[in-house]
């Protein structure tokens, strides 16, 4: 008997042994698998964390959306007043100014630059005599050389040493630069520079119009919509923060920013405030309950990246799942980018 219940218990035990190891063969268990996604966090959200594809992403909400382009000229015309005029396709923006003698062009963006001569000659057969570049990003004036003619290209002087350094043809060095403020009288039209520092990038300009009261900062503001990722890149995420409050309270009636489907109003820039807010708020929350190494394994504690990489992921799906009520329906591509400002948030928070 006692042979027979041995025989019996040891095949049980192998079969136990057999159906572990096909099991594991098959599902490739990933909890043993260093380097391989393993089970999601606790109260993982509903929004899909970078690097994960979803199905469909969220509705955009209708007051994120512009007025349409027209397909057969593929760009649209907007008439900011007193000779002043936006271009855009919806995705990217530039602005031209009309004078007596001329046409002063604001940003000539790589994506625009098939359109803008045609934009220009909707409304007036003068020549372009003056390019402002806001900032030294190719996309924004990357169209520059292919625009072509010789005009004068006036810039920050940051913006002339980051050109310098990227020696890209395409966007050619300014003529004029300046540190400050500086003021272009072009016949009877005004346009105002002016420099507040660091947040998107170094020379980065506010470039306002008094006449028509129209505001341009690029890469800030996002009407209607989330930010581009990590705060549209930023470099200085504080200095971002306080450009966001300056352009507040600045006195202008639209402002252009660069991106999206239309201009801005004062309300956009509120909530764009609020929203940023509530973000700074939400990851100052998570980094504040919740606790380094839960649910590490063992055998990484060793490793202070793994860590913190643990630890940050936590505090990211957090602050994730506190503004997801409240914003997911209100901006534009809240699921595209939370997790990006979620992350990039607590960082500064950390470190700056
Ligand atoms: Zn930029």
């Amino acid at each position: 008997m006692i042979t027979i219940h041995s025989k019996r218990s040891w095949l049980v035990a192998l079969l136990i042994v057999c159906t572990c190891a096909c099991a594991r063969a098959q599902s490739a268990n990933p909890i043993d698998e260093p380097g391989t996604p393993g089970e999601p966090y606790p109260h993982m959200p509903s929004i899909a964390p970078i690097g994960v594809r979803t199905g469909k992403y969220l509705d955009v909400p209708a007051s994120s959306m512009g007025p349409a382009i027209d397909p057969a000229k593929g760009y649209r015309l907007q008439d900011l007043g007193r000779g002043l005029y936006m271009v855009t396709d919806n995705a990217i923006q530039s602005m031209f100014l009309i004078y007596d003698r001329g046409v002063v062009v604001v940003d000539v963006p790589q994506t625009l630059v098939a359109y803008l001569p045609h934009a220009i000659a909707e409304v007036t057969d003068k020549p372009i005599t003056h390019i402002i570049y806001s900032h030294s990003h190719a996309d924004h004036i990357g169209g520059t050389k292919t625009l072509g003619g010789h005009p004068i290209i006036v810039a920050h002087q940051e913006t002339l040493r980051l050109l310098k350094r990227a020696a890209d043809p395409n966007r050619p060095l300014p003529t004029i630069t300046f540190a400050d403020k500086y003021t272009l009288h072009a016949g009877n039209q005004v346009l105002e520079l002016s420099y507040h520092g660091n947040a998107h990038e170094p020379g980065n300009i506010f470039i306002y119009a008094p006449a028509q009261r129209v505001l341009m900062v690029i890469d800030i503001v996002f009407p209607g919509w989330m930010p581009w990722r990590r705060f549209a890149v930023a470099q200085d995420i504080p200095g971002y923060f306080a450009q966001v409050e300056e352009i507040r309270k600045l006195n202008w009636e639209t402002l252009v920013s660069g991106h999206v489907a239309r201009t801005g109003t004062h309300a956009d820039v509120d909530t764009q405030a609020e929203f940023m807010s509530d973000l700074k708020q939400a990851a100052k929350t998570a980094l504040a309950t919740t606790k380094l190494g839960e649910g590490l394994n063992e055998s990484d504690r060793a490793n202070p990246w793994a860590i913190f990489d643990n630890y940050i992921d936590r505090v990211a799906g957090q602050c994730v799942n506190a503004l997801t009520p409240k914003w997911s329906e209100r901006l534009g591509g809240f699921d595209v980018y939370i997790w990006d400002q979620c992350y990039s948030m607590e960082q500064s928070l950390r470190i700056e």
